[in-house]
């Protein structure tokens, strides 16, 4: 038997105990996994130095503050997330419980990509131990000293029903010949097909996360300089590498050159003249996907940056200018330090732009006008929209994220992530009493009693609490009053 096979056959083992169930027990392997980042901090830091250049400070921004908010969130808030959640009655189950009940899905596996190792990876964990599943965690091979401080969650949580499988494409792959539960994806769209096909071999719910060219529309009637300050902070930090990065801009032929002028100055300030020796500019993840990215440059027009060096994986802030959709560039997601400028005539030719490709997983909107960020939010789609800035919808926990079409399926976060990885169990209780209002659906199925179930499941109630009661009454009268048509 396989490593992988084994894993998954013990964790599905421990969770038919019922060990995952108790809420105490999700509420201790989240402190766990809390503890896990606390005292493993310098091993993740020294990790994600190694991976991606990623400074301290910014592995404390990008990837660990948002990961503790949310085990945060879930140990503050897992009893309610999980208790029974009551539900809006009809008057044929007025007396009775209705209510939606959470339960764990079973057996997850979760696969996590390399661009923000540890967030993408440990945040879907995060909502697999809260909705009390077993989870298998398979991080990324390509950020590889990551995924061998990930090993080490074995001494943290239940390595029984929380168990890290390492490995590449063969692992990946012997992995998803296994039966889950649900499959939690974080990557490209061309593996997210793969993983959809083999979980449709056992019919296992997926979540993709995916990605795509998330455009940034800007406007003319805006403040450009504070706009590109903050697109380029969105687009070079990580060194482009952020799945929600702006991918391309499209503005006005007549501020491309002002788009231009502000992003120099932005990337002056942000990394100093000399990108390549700050310590706060990352790397292109390996040589492959440098050399990927370098082939994107060659059709187009360089504005600003364009150098690289490819021993050390270097490419440095790069704006190109003019940039037609038939480029290179604008083939595919860029995930590095690329910003192609796209000139359109106006948000009309932008929203016609951005509708004929596939929806994006962000769609960024700079505009002083309220009308034409309605506009933007009415006539497209996307996984998230943002206005006058770029990224932070990430940092909402009450906003699901994910994306939408080719940009992913499923959502995570707060409470999505719960609810996404829970079956969420209707359950309706009744008593043995009240047979009589049940006439009206046992043969024969006269027109009269159709015309009380026509009474009965089509009224609209509003059961508000100072309402309760007089509904109640009114049901009584008439339940009474079928019994006696019914028995008559
Ligand atoms: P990657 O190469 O690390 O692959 C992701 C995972 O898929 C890895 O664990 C890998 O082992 C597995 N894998 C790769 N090839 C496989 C195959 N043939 N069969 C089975 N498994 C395979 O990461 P990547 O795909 O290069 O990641 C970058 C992409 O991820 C970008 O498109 C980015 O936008 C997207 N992304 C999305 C999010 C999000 O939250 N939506 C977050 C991060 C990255």
């Amino acid at each position: 038997m396989s490593r992988e096979q084994l894993a998954v056959q013990q964790a599905r083992k421990v969770f038919l105990t019922g060990r995952s169930k108790p809420l105490q027990y999700r509420i201790q392997q989240l402190k766990n996994l809390s503890r896990f980042i606390t005292e493993r901090e310098k091993d993740i830091t020294d990790a994600l130095r190694k991976d991606l250049y990623k400074s301290e400070n910014s592995t404390q921004l990008y990837e660990i503050l948002g990961l503790v908010g949310e085990i945060n969130l879930a140990v503050s808030k897992l009893a309610e997330w999980a208790a029974p959640r009551p539900v809006s009655k009809n008057l044929l189950t007025i007396s009775d419980e209705v209510f939606i009940h959470p339960e764990p899905l079973g057996v997850v596996l979760i696969i996590g990509a390399w661009n923000y190792p540890i967030a993408v990876t440990l945040q879907p964990l995060v909502g697999a131990i809260a909705a009390g599943n077993a989870a298998i965690t398979k991080p990324s091979e390509v950020s590889s000293h990551t995924a061998e401080v990930m090993e080490l969650l074995r001494h943290y949580l239940d390595p029984e029903m929380y168990p890290v499988v390492t490995g590449g494409v063969p692992e990946t792959q012997e992995l998803l010949k296994q039966r889950f539960d649900h499959i939690f994806y974080t990557g490209n769209s061309t593996v997210g097909k793969l993983v959809m096909e083999a979980a449709a071999r056992h019919l296992t719910p997926v979540t993709l996360e995916l990605g795509g060219k998330s455009p940034c529309y800007i406007d003319k009637n805006c403040d450009i300089r504070i706009a590109c300050r903050r697109i380029t902070w969105g687009k070079y930090v990580n060194c482009g590498q952020t799945c929600i990065a702006p991918d391309y801009i499209l503005c006005e032929p007549s501020i491309q050159d002002k788009v231009i002028d502000e992003i120099q100055k932005c990337i002056k300030e942000f990394y100093t003249n000399d990108p390549k020796s700050f310590a706060d500019y990352g790397r292109i993840i390996n040589q492959r996907h440098f050399k990927r990215l370098i082939a994107l440059i060659e059709d187009s027009t360089v504005a600003i940056g364009g150098d690289s060096d490819e021993a050390e994986c270097y490419i440095a802030p790069t704006v190109l200018k003019d940039v037609t959709s038939q480029s290179k560039v604008m083939q595919e997601e860029i995930f590095g330090p690329i910003l192609p400028i796209v000139t359109i005539n106006g948000i009309k030719e932008a929203i016609q732009f951005i509708n004929e490709r596939e929806k994006p997983l962000a769609l960024y909107v700079f505009s002083s006008s309220n009308k034409v960020i309605k506009q933007m939010i009415s006539d497209t789609s996307s996984g998230a929209l943002l206005a006058n800035d770029c990224l932070v919808h990430y940092t909402i926990s009450d906003l699901p994220f994910g994306g939408v079409g080719n940009s992913g399926t499923g959502r995570y976060h707060g409470k999505y992530s719960f609810d996404q990885l829970s079956h969420l169990r209707s359950c309706l209780i009744k008593k043995l009493n009240m047979e009589m209002v049940n006439q009206m659906r046992y043969p024969p199925h006269t027109a009269e009693k159709l015309r009380w179930a026509r009474v009965f499941l089509l009224k609209q109630i509003n059961l508000s609490k100072w309402r309760q009661m007089a509904q109640v009454a009114m049901v009584a009268a008439l339940a009474a009053f079928v019994v006696q048509r019914f028995l008559r």
